[in-house]
């Protein structure tokens, strides 16, 4: 067994042994991020859970694949306590640091099984939530995903891998893209259970009582109905008490009541609200939200199904080849073809360009800084986005010319038969255009447009001249 020596620490955060590095995180020190993407795999150091949830989620929600992919270790002396959704995002985990080399077969694994991936970035925030699950669970060969139950998910159920990429209070999103998913034939479902969230905001933070059907109030006091067999008269129990001792005296007859079953019974219970002064028999049922604060009958709750989900052979291969776009992705963005439609067209145009040598251009629109803008937006913001930025394009080029999407971030135009030089002008005002469009639809949005706007070669495959075009927005 090998030992670690102070002298191969690298860094603060590097363990080396053997061909292998590891992240090695602990006292409260987070390295950074991107750092990750250079080792073989992470090991967190144990001692405050919310400290390794911090960092699980942060590694898993990444959108780099070098370091949402990586496998993550915990180290720790002792068994957890119940903590299935750090387990869940986690490869496994050690005893001592001694131990590593138990997990290097299952790094191996991993990361041989990641390096076969060919991740492309997604149109739309549903197709890159779609892209990371598929990985995540091709990867570590995780062929269902089951809901776990967790107090602390907006959901009552968890899917970890689902739940990285949202804040607690969008965690429902999460199912509509796992039937997005199943959808596009990624995954195939099984019914597990049927949650109840709140109407408003989908939250299942919720207090249920009895109110009163007049006014919904809960400060209601019952009491049972009594019936006196003897002069047969049925009235609330308080009708019957006396002020001296806790015997019932019927207050028609004057009569003792002495056995129930014998002499009388409660065949009732009534309620009385103190709030309104209201008897009634049956209450409503009311279920206040501890998110958003609505108080209404149960009866409006939204019912959700929670299912299993298992990764079918469509999915393994849309993880090992790449998922871009959902279906709806691209029918929603009116205006534009599919990028593999896009590279014919333009072989065709540099076979025409042959003949007729004229001009024509290929232009690409880029956001710097989609990341940011992406988290910012909701899926639905997104794709309303993507539609304005196409129409805009749209009008500025020929109804001949076509757009495509060669990734969520990164825009292709055909500009043909054009001097290069109106082009570019052209290409100035679109982004102009643009950025006019996101300043006036979002207050606090910084969009960072790049462009690049080349003359096309005939002399060049098109390939080579998309790749030459692409190759600073990769
Ligand atoms: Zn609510
Ligand atoms: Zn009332
Ligand atoms: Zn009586």
């Amino acid at each position: 067994m090998k030992h670690f020596e102070t002298h191969n620490y690298k860094s603060n955060f590097v363990l080396e042994q053997g061909q292998y590095s590891y992240v090695y995180i602990r006292n409260f020190e987070i390295p950074p991020l991107e750092e990750i993407a250079d080792h073989d795999a992470v090991v967190i150091e144990v001692k405050n859970l919310d400290f390794v949830r911090l960092i699980v989620n942060a590694v898993r929600s990444n959108l780099d694949p070098d370091i949402y992919l990586t496998p993550i270790f915990l180290l720790k002396k002792d068994v957890l306590d119940d903590v299935p959704y750090i387990e869940e995002l986690v490869d496994g985990s050690i005893k001592s640091l001694d131990d590593l080399g138990f997990v290097n077969k299952e790094i191996d694994k991993i990361n041989i099984r990641k390096n076969s991936l060919n991740i492309t970035s997604s149109v739309s925030f549903e197709a890159q939530v779609i892209t990371k699950l598929i990985a995540l669970m091709y990867v570590r060969e995780l062929k269902v995903l089951n809901p776990i139950p967790d107090k602390y998910s907006n959901l009552y159920y968890s899917f970890p891998f689902m739940a990285i990429n949202f804040e607690e209070k969008e965690e429902h999103l999460a199912l509509k893209i796992l039937n997005l998913a199943e959808e596009e034939g990624m995954l195939r479902s099984e019914y597990f259970d049927r949650v109840y969230l709140c109407s408003s905001c989908s939250g299942s933070h919720m207090s249920y009582r009895e109110v009163c059907p007049k006014c919904s109030s809960s400060n209601t006091t019952p009491d049972d109905i009594i019936h006196h067999f003897p002069c047969g008269y049925v009235g609330p129990m308080k009708d019957f008490s006396n002020e001296i001792d806790d015997k019932l005296d019927c207050p028609k007859c004057n009569k003792r009541l002495r056995h129930i079953g014998v002499d009388y019974d409660k065949p009732s219970v009534i309620h009385h609200c103190n709030n309104c002064s209201h008897n009634f028999q049956d209450y409503n049922v009311n279920a206040k939200c501890m998110s958003c604060h609505t108080d209404r009958s149960v009866e409006t709750l939204k019912a959700h199904d929670i299912k299993t989900y298992r990764l079918t052979k469509k999915g393994e291969l849309a993880a090992i080849k790449g998922f871009t776009s959902t279906s709806k992705d691209i029918e929603d963005v009116v205006g534009t073809v599919k990028y593999d439609t896009f590279k014919t067209m333009l072989k065709y145009e540099i076979e025409r360009l042959k003949q007729t040598l004229g001009d024509s251009n290929l232009c690409a629109i880029h956001i710097g800084n989609s990341s940011q803008v992406y988290s910012k937006l909701g899926s639905e913001l997104q794709r309303g986005v993507f539609k304005d930025l196409v129409s805009v394009i749209r009008s500025n080029i020929r109804s001949s010319d076509v757009i495509a999407f060669w990734s969520s971030s990164t825009i292709v135009v055909s500009m043909n038969d054009i001097p290069h030089k109106i082009a570019l002008r052209i290409t100035g005002e679109m982004v102009e255009l643009l950025s006019e469009l996101i300043k006036s639809s979002f207050d606090d949005l910084e969009v960072n447009f790049e462009t690049k706007t080349v003359a096309l070669d005939y002399r060049k495959p098109h390939e080579m001249q998309l790749r030459e075009l692409l190759a600073e927005f990769d």
